[in-house]
């Protein structure tokens, strides 16, 4: 038997994205349905860096506090190539009230984001239900009018004005609404590892290691480990399998050296790794009559600098206003909600845009392995080590798009009355 839920909303996916809006629409007394397919938040992998701007956010929605004990705040950067160090960047001279970047684990966001919704009525979360097929008026063509998911139980129907596709990077109700989008894979792929975190390291500290074409990305991650990320060709995993597990060792060995005993005895089989295809999405239109995409369904970015959970979670504060001024119209705000997604997309494109821009440069230059790319790669960043105003550039770009006060997303998040506690 096919059980039926009604909502104003149904947002399918409880990633950081879905659960974000969620929660803010359910606060904003808009009756929201959740699917998520996922029986549990526990993931590994997935988004535990999270910008300056998100933490902002996350402390002006009243989450921080809750999350206390769960996230470390990142406070330096530094950047060595073929064993020098060409750049450092010190966060406490950014003069905003979060200034850090956090690595907060995504079942500790998630968990929070979820009790936080359950607050309010109007507020339903669905876990182990995968969303399967859209209804849509007229056959396949009209406006959607809700969704079609399979759970451990049966069927349900969600029947809602607004359906939000949350859904990430292989979003199957992108797929269904025949939203046109284009997939541009990136020249490489990404292989994850966790390792104990070194003794004398310092904790607040991101590293990033280059070595001709290869790079590392060393991340501290709470509580006591280190995410390494290690670029490999696109495609690559199958060769590098083949090697056996010493193909990584060598690749951490020229990288980081420190690290040579300790991969060696904590990555020992393939299961150990977590492989990451890159690739970003660039989708023209984010919406239609009755269906938004957002988060990574609607631009999927690559991990450099971690921009993902951070434009899920600006999405979903940007959105949620958006909503409730739509339902606030009256009627059965069919053209409103339209309106709606539309003003959402211009919120939030070019703020996106510049996002994948820059982490699509600093790709190419990670990428560079001839021996003039690697020279011009290390006299760049000098530059930007030694020229602190134009580090203070680069890095706002990519970590203080909300805080700066000015730009329009910080303009519509300040208007929006989305944010309830002090910042
Ligand atoms: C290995 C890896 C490392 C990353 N590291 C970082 C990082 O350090 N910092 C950063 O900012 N970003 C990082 N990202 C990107 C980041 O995880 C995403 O950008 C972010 O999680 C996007 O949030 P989202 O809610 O849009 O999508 P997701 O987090 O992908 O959430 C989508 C949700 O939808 C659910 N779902 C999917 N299909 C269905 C369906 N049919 N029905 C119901 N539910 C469904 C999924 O189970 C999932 O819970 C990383 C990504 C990966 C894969």
């Amino acid at each position: 038997m096919t059980a039926e839920l009604t909502a104003q909303v149904c947002v399918v996916g409880g990633g950081p994205a879905g659960l974000t809006l969620a929660m803010e629409l359910a606060r904003r007394s808009v009756s929201v349905v959740v699917l998520e397919q996922s029986a549990h938040f526990n993931r590994s992998f997935r988004g535990e860096s999270v910008s300056p701007d998100s933490v902002w956010l996350l402390d002006r929605l009243g989450l921080l506090d809750r999350l206390a004990g769960t996230y470390a705040q990142m406070h330096r950067m530094e950047l060595t190539d073929s064993g020098r160090t060409v750049l450092r960047a010190d966060f406490s001279g950014f003069r905003y009230p979060h200034p850090y970047p956090v690595e907060l684990p995504q079942p500790a966001l998630l968990s929070a984001l979820a009790d936080a919704g359950r607050e309010h009525p109007g507020y339903t979360l669905r876990q182990s239900a995968t969303a399967v097929g859209l209804l849509r008026e007229h056959g396949d063509s009209g406006p959607v009018t809700g969704v079609r998911a399979r759970t451990p139980d049966g069927g349900i129907t969600v029947r809602a004005a607004l359906t939000v596709a949350a859904d990430g990077r292989f979003s199957k109700v992108r797929e269904m609404s025949g939203l046109p989008y284009e997939k541009l894979p990136l020249d490489r792929d990404v292989i994850w590892l966790r390792l104990p975190f070194p003794a004398d390291w310092d904790r607040n500290t991101y590293r990033v290691r280059i070595h001709g074409g290869e790079h590392g990305l060393f991340i501290p991650t709470h509580p006591d480990s280190v995410r390494v990320g290690l670029n490999i060709p696109k495609g690559g995993l199958r060769q590098l399998r083949a090697q056996g597990p010493a193909a990584l060792h060598e690749r951490v060995d020229r990288l980081a050296p420190e690290l040579s005993d300790t991969v060696r005895a904590h990555v020992t089989t393939w299961s150990d790794t977590s492989m990451l295809d890159i690739f970003t999405t660039v989708v023209p239109r984010w919406s239609m009559p009755g269906l938004v995409l957002m988060g990574d369904a609607a631009h999927t970015l690559t991990p450099i600098l971690g921009q993902g959970v951070n434009h899920a979670i600006i999405d979903a504060v940007t959105l949620a206003p958006l909503v409730e001024e739509a339902f606030a119209a009256g009627g059965d705000g069919r053209a409103a909600l339209l309106r709606a997604g539309e003003e959402f997309q211009r919120a939030r494109e070019e703020s996106v845009r510049l996002s994948r821009a820059l982490q699509l440069r600093q790709e190419h230059l990670f990428s560079l392995d001839t021996r003039l790319g690697g020279l011009l790669r290390r006299a760049l960043y000098r530059v930007v080590d030694r020229n602190r105003a134009l580090q203070r550039r680069v890095l706002a770009r990519a970590y203080f798009q909300v805080q700066r006060p000015g730009p329009p997303v910080a303009r519509r998040i300040a208007h929006s009355g989305a944010a309830p506690a002090a910042g």
